[in-house]
């Protein structure tokens, strides 16, 4: 650029014009380069309007990171506008001073508060009505699972449906009858093979809300926190009614009561009596429905199997030939493939559970990835066969579900 208006003493122009022309071209040649330059520059400061933007937002946690934890704690009784007494969550009791910007309507007794980790002063209110340790408990407002996604269980689904589906959609049927509907059912079965997947399908087709609980979440070490755990399960279950309560391995807190037992155990069996109480506590329950799940039924507390607690027991077992072929159907049917044969697959997968099945999907997608093919072949779900063959003898010092079940 401006090489062309350069001249060199013995180089002289051949004519003004010449020169004018030359110039001309350099001027429009140097305008279109600074128009360029205008727009990079907008583009550039647009980028770092952006970047400060993000500046600002990563800025700000930083400084939510750096703050000092909340101690979280009920108000016991308020003394006067300006002091209250407050137990702290580990039992310790104090009188406190309170934050003046806090509404004095809502400072009343049982209200949870978070406390200042130094002055223990009162600083916020905690208005939802869950405790954070509840948050153990996955909930999902409408789980996107539906009854097709749930294969080659047609009958546990039509027991699951009668048992609780039926009950939350039309309960005017049982009251005409005069018959209580069942307060929940038990699936028992082996690991990954659809128990989960049922009750979400369930919620979802009766627009509950599914909250999922791990019983071992609720075994804690803890004196009170495990029978605290189970009521606000059951309170939020009832605020986010109608709702489904999914308590996985529930056998975590439900096994039989034995004598002579430690401290621990003597704390996951007064969880597990709350649990009872809130079982029979039910009238209150309407809109609440229960599904637990184990694979140790073996080692239940009877007290739990009584009538009008889990009086339904379904059986959901590793899937059998018929089960395994329309498993592998739902979950091909969402990939690209190429000339699969069901059939020998399923002779391929015996003793496979859904998720196993799932798994080899899954792999077999990858090998085709990985040979950059964009559809799955037979040889790639056989591939994938053979890999889960080998983890799953890897993993035989384990039990193998088929011989727990079969
Ligand atoms: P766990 O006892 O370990 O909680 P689970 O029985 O609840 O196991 P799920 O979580 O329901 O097992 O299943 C795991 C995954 O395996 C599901 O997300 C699904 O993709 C697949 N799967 C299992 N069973 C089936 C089935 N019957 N139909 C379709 N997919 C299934």
């Amino acid at each position: 650029m401006g090489t062309d208006v350069e001249r060199t003493d013995g180089d002289l122009p051949n004519t003004a014009e010449e020169d004018l022309q030359t110039l001309e071209k350099s001027y429009a040649e140097l305008r279109d380069e600074t128009q360029q330059l205008i727009n990079e520059r907008t583009t550039l400061e647009a980028e770092m309007r952006t970047l400060r933007k993000r500046i600002e937002r990563l800025d700000e946690n930083v400084n939510l990171l750096k703050m000092p934890p909340l101690i979280v704690g009920h108000i016991q009784d308020v003394l006067d506008h300006e002091r209250a007494i407050v137990r702290s969550s580990n039992g310790t009791v104090f009188q406190v001073s309170l934050n003046q910007r806090l509404d004095p309507e809502l400072l009343k007794p049982g209200t949870r508060v978070a406390l200042n980790q130094d002055s223990l002063s009162v600083v916020e209110l905690l208005t939802e009505a869950w405790d954070p340790m509840v948050s153990g408990a996955e909930m999902v407002e409408k789980p996107d699972i539906s009854y097709d996604d749930v294969a080659g269980l047609d009958e546990q689904v039509e027991s699951v449906r009668e048992a609780i589906e039926l009950p939350l959609i039309k309960p005017e049927l049982f009251e005409k009858v005069g018959i209580v509907p069942p307060k929940g059912v038990l699936l028992v079965g082996p690991p990954g093979c659809g128990k989960t997947l049922l009750a979400k399908a369930v919620a979802n087709h009766t627009d509950a809300t599914f909250i999922r609980m791990v019983g071992s979440e609720l075994a804690q070490k803890y004196i009170g926190e495990g029978g605290r755990m189970v009521r606000e399960l059951f309170s939020l279950a009832k605020e986010k009614s109608p709702s489904v309560i999914f308590l996985d391995e529930i056998d975590a807190i439900g096994a039989k009561r034995l004598d002579g037992s430690t401290s621990g155990d003597r704390e996951v069996q007064r969880t597990l009596m709350q649990l009872l109480a809130e079982l029979d506590g039910f009238d209150a329950l309407k809109d609440v429905k229960i599904i637990a799940a184990t694979n140790r039924p073996d080692i239940l507390d009877d007290a739990l199997l009584r009538p009008g607690r889990f009086d339904r027991v379904i059986e959901i077992p590793i899937p059998d030939d018929a089960s395994r072929k329309a498993i592998l159907g739902v979950h091909l049917s969402s990939m690209n493939t190429k000339k699969i044969s069901i059939g020998r697959l399923v002779e391929r997968t015996k003793g496979y559970s859904g998720a196993e099945l799932k798994a080899t999907c899954v792999e077999a997608g990858m090998v085709a990835i990985r040979d950059g093919r964009s559809s799955v072949t037979q040889s790639d779900m056989l591939d994938a066969i053979a890999r889960l063959d080998k983890k799953r003898s890897q993993a035989s010092t384990s039990v193998s579900p088929e011989a727990l079940y079969s």
